[in-house]
């Protein structure tokens, strides 16, 4: 095992034995940049220290020494020497970074004796309390687990007591007193006295880092960020220098870029006359990097070709610590920097314009997901808000409108023209109507995965979830802004709300509307050349279609019609055609809707003119259009019992009762709907295929080319496929006659019956095309009814690890993963030309592209707003992956 490396030795690779700053301090060393020597103590020791229940392993401290001479050797000091001390930091420094999670001491090796002798030979006395004061602070939170106000607190009163303002003004003998001050408040909670033996310090402070591996907060952000318990902590242990020894030292951390905008310019801060972690801690507001090259030129050019020369190695945009000592740099540590989604882009094409990586890496360093944050409006920053209360982010974007408190006057409102947000406790598919036209969503209750939160993000639609402060009260909602100031959002009052970051907002607010920037559109151009997969969109009205082919969608993979049913003027006749009792009566209602269809449609292909559009005939149950059961009954007893009530009234509440409850159905989701539908009332799929090829017609007279694909929902067995197969073929000779060969139309079927997977070689035989409704066909797979799922035993599966994660957002691989497997390779085999691709919510979600592009699926279908983003994941994918062998490629040869 190897337990202890100095810094020459090793190198960036070693990060798994080493920690990310460890490896790092070794890198920047062997590659002859101004580094403090030190060494490295390695993450075997601290699996080894967990693995004797928290004894570090026999002999290591032997080993520890004999590297704490070579250092003295290096730097010509003695560890705990009263003349020359030898002061070193003992680093935390994990695997994967956890920034703020572990600790860190510094200017250990001093004592009531060293400290004098580091007075003497700097021949400063300030300068050596400072540093000791420092340590013994350090060491009472980090080794004896004291809270920092113990400390800041006397710090505090001294200051005020002498009269000073600032630390650097504190004189030797005030620090001194102060120390006695620390050193009791230690002896009192820690029940022993602050160590004067210097190995005894290292020892402890050694110890105390490998114990905080495993500390409350740790343990959390490793449970968030899923990063393995075994993993471990490297400790660090460098010889100090000092950014606290007057106006020629100090200490700072500069990014290579700006990290939030990506711009090629050094950006950070620096504090003078500073030690360590005084830029972060606020102690003082430290100056721009910039004004650094005013005051220490020299010191800022060394900086700067520091930057040039780590950026340059690492390939990256570093974030790097360092202090000046009397004019001299030293570099502490560097890693690569976190950046917004914006600078991600920006620093990609960047650096592959420089030469600096290449096309594949620079699409690598993109996380897909992150995008989102660029693809949604947002608050413009410049703003000042007045924050109400904040909840979940649940979906991207901002969103300014009058806040209702129910989907109707959510709809009424906004046919009246005006803005609105949708607040609710929390909203159920009934309210979708109100989700569709309000700007955005506010719930009290629910979380990422609560139904607000799967709508909203499905339409691209800003939204905040969980908000508990927010509470209900009758017509108004009360925000507990505190425990003691309440505040009221009243029906129509304006406000705004930040899904990116879950804040919810009194008043207007400025907002951004997203932009592809020209840094994003190279990069995606890139993207496209590369992948395999073909991106499609879910797009239900002209606008949306649009949209996602500004973004680059290639074809439309769900259009969905009920929404089409379901638009306010278009209820009624609805409801007309489904309580009809004559063929007749349905026949009126279904013409009346028949134009208003074909206008959808119209609209759809002259907005994807030249790409396919798979439009799925009506899937939901008919009693979706029809009034809530309940609320009928109570209607028609109050009707019934005034004497002289209005009988015609009486007659037609009573008639849609009647219906509403022929329509009922235990378990709606496993009942009626898709095309069993379509095969009890042939005549309302015979509409909406007269209707799209109408469309097409209408639209090939405008010289539009159009490509309708025609979707099936629900098949569970060919028989079915079959049958609604030959209504389509049926109605397409007859709308189009003569004019039959010009419309290159397809008929094909969503799988979401797990029996259709099974089956898939059969039920090829009638489809041109299959499309996995994952969201379905996981709910039929597991046999979860998703709403009664999400928020109630899936949560509890998912914290208690029973499952992995929510298969409706992470696709279940193993289970739904091999139907769809199964199915696409059968459905191949009885028609290799068959077209296969998912739609639904996974569609956007970067393991499920990966899985696609994987199994060589031809598409994949997501909503408008992922369009780009998938298409960097299917990059990523082709990238990583490589092309399936057996591949069906419908694109053309590779470019690199
Ligand atoms: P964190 O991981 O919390 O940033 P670090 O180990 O990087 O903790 O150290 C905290 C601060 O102390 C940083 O500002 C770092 O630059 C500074 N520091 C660490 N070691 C030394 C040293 N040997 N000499 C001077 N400053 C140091
Ligand atoms: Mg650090
Ligand atoms: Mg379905």
């Amino acid at each position: 095992m190897l337990r202890v490396m100095p810094f020459e030795q090793g190198n960036a690779s070693m990060k798994h034995l080493l920690g990310g700053k460890g490896a790092n301090l070794a890198e920047m060393t062997r590659v002859g940049l101004p580094v403090p020597p030190g060494f490295t103590i390695t993450t075997d020791v601290c699996r080894a220290y967990y693995a004797a229940d928290r004894k570090l392993p026999e002999g290591l401290f032997e080993e520890v020494l004999s590297a704490m001479k070579q250092l003295e050797q290096a730097k010509g000091e003695r560890f705990g020497d009263s003349e020359q001390p030898l002061l070193v930091s003992v680093r935390s420094g994990s695997v994967t970074s956890m920034p703020g999670m572990m600790d860190t001491i510094l200017n250990l090796g001093l004592n009531d004796e060293t400290v004098e002798g580091l007075a003497r030979s700097t021949g400063d006395a300030r300068f050596a309390y400072d540093c000791y004061r420092r340590l013994i602070q350090m060491f009472g939170n980090v080794v004896f687990d004291m809270e920092g106000y113990h400390f800041e607190f006397l710090l505090q009163r001294m200051k005020q007591q002498q009269g000073f303002d600032q630390d650097h003004q504190v004189t030797a003998e005030a620090w001194k007193t102060l120390i006695a001050e620390y050193k009791a408040v230690i002896a009192k909670h820690a029940g022993r006295s602050f160590p004067q033996q210097v190995i005894e310090q290292l020892q402890l402070a050694v110890e105390a880092v490998f114990r905080s591996w495993n500390n409350h907060r740790a343990q959390i952000y490793r449970n968030i960020h899923q990063i393995p318990d075994e993993q471990g902590t490297a400790v660090n242990v460098q010889s100090m220098v000092f950014g606290n020894m007057g106006t020629d030292c100090g200490t700072g951390v500069v990014f290579t870029r700006n990290p939030s905008t990506g711009e090629h310019i050094l950006y950070g801060e620096f504090l003078m006359n500073a030690q360590g972690e005084d830029v972060v801690a606020g102690v003082r507001t430290p100056m721009p990097i910039a004004k650094l090259e005013e005051e220490l030129p020299e010191v800022y050019a060394q900086l700067e070709s520091a930057a040039i020369k780590l950026e340059k190695h690492y390939r990256d945009m570093q974030d790097i610590e360092f202090t000046v000592e009397k004019g001299k740099l030293y570099l502490l540590q560097t890693r690569n920097g976190k950046r917004t989604a914006q600078a991600a882009v920006q620093l990609a094409v960047g650096f592959v314009k420089e030469g600096t990586i290449t096309k594949e890496e620079g699409i690598q360093r993109i996380e897909p997901f992150h995008l989102d944050q660029l693809l949604h409006r947002a608050i413009d920053t410049s703003s000042e808000l007045d924050v109400l209360a904040s909840g979940l982010p649940a979906s991207p974007g901002a969103a300014t409108g009058q806040a209702v408190f129910d989907a109707d006057t959510a709809e009424a409102w906004s046919r009246a023209g005006k803005k609105v947000i949708l607040v609710r406790s929390e909203t159920t598919p009934e309210d979708i109507h109100g989700v569709l036209v309000a700007e955005g969503v506010l719930t009290s209750r629910g979380g990422m995965t609560s139904h607000a939160a799967v709508v909203a993000r499905g339409m691209g639609k800003p939204c905040v979830c969980g908000c508990e402060p927010i509470r209900l009260r009758e017509r108004a909602f009360d925000v507990v802004v505190t425990d003691s100031v309440t505040a009221t959002i009243a029906e129509g009052e304006w406000i705004s709300i930040d899904g990116a970051t879950g804040r919810v907002i009194r008043g207007v607010v400025q907002l951004r509307e997203p932009e592809l920037t020209a840094e994003l559109v190279e990069l995606l151009a890139w993207a496209d050349d590369i992948r395999r997969l073909q991106v499609y969109t879910n797009a239900d009205t002209p606008e949306d279609a649009g949209k996602a082919r500004s973004f680059g969608a290639e074809g439309i993979g769900l259009c969905r019609t009920e929404h089409m049913f379901m638009s306010p003027e278009r209820v009624p006749v609805v409801r007309g055609m489904i309580l009809a009792d004559q063929p007749e009566e349905r026949a009126a209602a279904l013409a009346e809707l028949l134009p208003m269809q074909q206008s959808d449609f119209e609209g759809i292909f002259r907005a994807m003119a030249g790409l396919p559009v798979t439009i799925r005939l009506l899937d939901p149950p008919l009693h979706e259009f029809l009034p809530n059961m309940e609320e009928l009954a109570i209607q028609y007893s109050l009707l019934s019992q005034q004497k002289i009530g209005n009988t015609e009234e009486l007659q037609r509440v009573e008639r849609m009762l009647r219906k509403v409850r022929s329509l009922h159905e235990m378990n709606p989701m496993l009942g009626t709907r898709g095309c069993r539908l379509g095969l009890i009332h042939p005549e309302i799929y015979e509409m909406q295929v007269e209707a799209i090829f109408r469309a097409a017609l209408q639209c090939l007279d405008e010289k539009v080319d159009v490509r309708p694909d025609i979707m099936i929902p629900l098949v569970g067995h060919e028989s079915e496929l079959k049958i609604m197969r030959e209504l389509v073929d049926r109605k397409a000779a007859e709308v189009l006659g003569a004019r039959l060969s010009t419309v290159h139309y397809r008929v094909g079927t969503m799988i979401e019956v797990p029996r259709a997977a099974i089956t898939a070689g059969s039920i090829a035989k009638h489809a041109d095309f299959f499309s996995f409704g994952t969201n379905d066909l996981t709910q039929m797979t597991l046999g979860y009814s998703r709403d009664d799922a999400e928020g109630k035993f899936l949560t509890h599966y998912v914290e208690s690890k029973v499952l992995p994660s929510n298969p409706f957002q992470v696709l279940d691989q193993e289970g739904v993963g091999t139907l769809i497997r199964w199915a696409a390779a059968q459905g191949k085999s009885t028609k290799p030309q068959l077209k296969t691709g998912i739609c639904g919510e996974h569609g956007g979600d970067k393991e499920s592209i990966f899985f696609c592009h994987a199994e060589g699926l031809d598409y994949i279908s997501c909503s408008p707003y992922r369009v780009p983003l998938a298409r960097i994941a299917a990059a990523q994918a082709a990238i990583a992956l490589g092309n399936p062998s057996e591949q069906a490629s419908i694109k053309p040869a590779q470019s690199a």
